[in-house]
């Protein structure tokens, strides 16, 4: 992003000299409705942190966002997933304010974008204005919410950043309020064993431990019998007072006889951390159950920001003969807490249930570059894109490769490189590399083909095939038929599909001009606004043209008449 280096001494300024870190006064809510939250700052999710808050917008779309002070608009992206339509809004006090999965702009901002679309002949646009040339005072309209880009219902994505260096803050410590007077839950409780010869309840393995709640509220562990460097993980999440959602928890604090161990808060982070989530949560259990279980000890790789106070990586070391109480508190922003003791006894007992380690040929050291040959294919993985060595689990099959499995995750893009010169080149031009699910569906990778070797860069570990996709998209029509009379229609509306290797691109034309379709994804719908165009003719010749991504192709052309 281009900033004036007038403007970043003044942010610099004002962030060294300036208010507090979090004003409290300075900013006024982004919508009029009361704040009832689908998603809090922190909240664990796919490979990453949630940067913002998820406002619920009443199961609608199109009720008004505000800006939260004035301001200037700084970045605009459209995009099919992620953030889907998002407004940029930096403030002169050192904040930017985000706005995402919005239906549309306010007409001004609407105006603008849209003279951009048409111009680069592509709904999915990011344009940076430049300082002051979309000046935005407090309380106007900005946009209206929406469902656009990877959201599954209609809420507001909110973020308050760092303008400077564009970390997301807690939007909650600026004084916005959301009734919330509820404890966080506790959903599990879980010890493990770290080192070698450790042992918990007589395992070497995670042991789930039960609990109770006591008259004072507070949570009691069943007694754990233990030896050797041990750790804990809880798997918590908060409600707020008006709604059933589950979110993120905001802090967890764990004490050993007294002493704090480990305390991480979500006040900040920053994005280039955010994936080292993985490292936070057991990810062998999370790729297992698809649920979360927050470690209270750092694991190895882990290279997250968020702690407080780190003594020991939260690692307790249970010594023979003694005794140890742990305590964790898990608690909200409103600093709502559930506690929970746990009684650690320092026994050695016979150890029933052994460490499990699948010793494959493949001992994975992720300091160093990886490279395997596996007949039909090879895979590459440069240093570090573990976050620990492991042994990988390979297996070439007759089309297929099983490159390990969901339960360890990667940090890094690796390459898998297969050899398809046993194909034809008409063969080819229908291949691409696949990634099969857990239902063996194959799901279309970026294949980049250079002659007979096909290649794909991912970070999903899991079985890979060539797939095959010889059928063009479809495409029919939502609200016209052919040769109708569309005077009073304000859009036109399209659903276009592909069956296997999925939508590459777009385009549509009206008497042979571009028109701007908007595409969502999730409900296979392409719009067009009648607004959009002044048309000058009666007859108006629609062209569409979908192309899939192995470059299958299908036309559909309509005519209507409008006056
Ligand atoms: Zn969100």
């Amino acid at each position: 992003m281009r900033v004036p280096a007038i403007v970043l001494f003044l942010l610099s300024f004002q962030l060294i000299f300036g208010q507090s870190e979090y004003p409290k006064e300075a900013f006024r809510s982004p919508v009029d409705i009361p704040l009832i939250l689908a998603g809090t700052f922190g909240e664990l999710r796919s490979n990453h942190f949630h940067a913002g808050i998820d406002i619920k917008t009443q199961q609608r779309e199109g009720l008004p966002v505000y800006a939260i002070a004035d301001g200037t608009v700084t970045r605009i992206k459209i995009s099919h997933w992620g953030y889907g339509k998002a407004l940029y809004i930096a403030h002169p006090n050192g904040y930017t304010s985000v706005y995402a999965h919005l239906q549309k702009f306010s007409p001004e901002i609407e105006k603008f974008v849209k003279e951009i679309q048409y111009q680069k002949e592509s709904y999915e646009i990011e344009v940076f204005p430049d300082y002051g040339e979309i000046k935005i005072s407090k309380d106007s309209i900005v946009a209206y919410t929406g469902n656009t880009g990877g959201s599954s219902g209609p809420h507001l994505h909110f973020e308050i950043r760092n303008s400077v260096n564009q970390k997301p803050t807690n939007p909650l410590l600026y004084g916005l309020s959301v009734r919330d007077a509820t404890n966080p839950s506790l959903v599990g409780l879980h010890a493990y064993p770290l080192s070698q010869e450790a042992q918990v309840n007589q395992s070497n393995k995670r042991v789930q431990l039960t609990y109770s709640k006591q008259a004072d509220g507070t949570y009691l562990a069943e007694k754990v019998n233990a030896l050797g460097t041990i750790g804990f993980g809880i798997n918590a999440f908060d409600r707020q007072d008006l709604a059933a959602n589950k979110n993120g928890v905001f802090s967890v604090l764990q004490r050993v006889n007294g002493k704090v161990y480990t305390e991480f808060d979500f006040d900040s982070f920053s994005f280039s951390e955010s994936r080292y989530i993985n490292t936070l949560i057991d990810y062998a259990y999370f790729g297992r159950n698809r649920k979360r279980i927050q470690q209270c000890f750092k694991a190895p790789g882990n290279k997250l920001s968020i702690y407080k106070t780190l003594f020991n990586d939260g690692k307790i070391d249970v010594k023979e003969g003694y005794s140890y109480k742990v305590e964790i508190d898990i608690m909200d922003l409103e600093g709502n807490t559930v506690k929970i003791v746990i009684p650690v006894e320092g026994v050695r007992e016979p150890v029933l249930v052994e460490r499990e380690e699948n010793r494959t040929p493949y001992l994975l050291k992720t300091h160093v570059p990886n490279n395997y040959d596996l007949g039909i294919a090879r895979v590459y993985f440069p240093e570090d894109t573990f976050y620990d060595d492991f042994y990988l689990d390979l297996k070439p099959g007759q089309d297929t490769v099983r490159i390990h499995n969901n339960r360890v995750a990667a940090h890094k893009n690796f390459t898998i490189a297969f050899d398809a010169s046993k194909y034809s080149d008409d063969d080819r031009k229908e291949l691409f590399i696949a990634h099969l699910d857990k239902d063996g569906k194959p799901q279309y990778m970026n294949t980049y083909k250079n002659g007979t070797s096909f290649s794909t860069r991912t970070r999903l570990l899991g079985t890979y095939t060539l797939a095959r996709d010889t059928v063009p998209p479809k495409i029919r029509p939502r609200n016209f038929k052919e040769k109708q009379w569309l005077t009073n229609y304000r859009y036109l509306s399209l659903r276009i599909a592909d069956n296997l290797s999925g939508i590459k691109s777009y385009k549509a034309t009206l008497n042979g001009e571009w028109i701007l379709m908007e595409y969502e994804p999730k409900t296979s719908t392409i719009t067009y606004n009648f607004d959009d165009v002044i048309l000058d003719k009666k007859q108006c010749m629609l062209e569409v043209v979908v192309t899939d991504n192995v470059g299958n192709s299908t036309t559909f052309n309509s005519s209507f008449f409008r006056r």
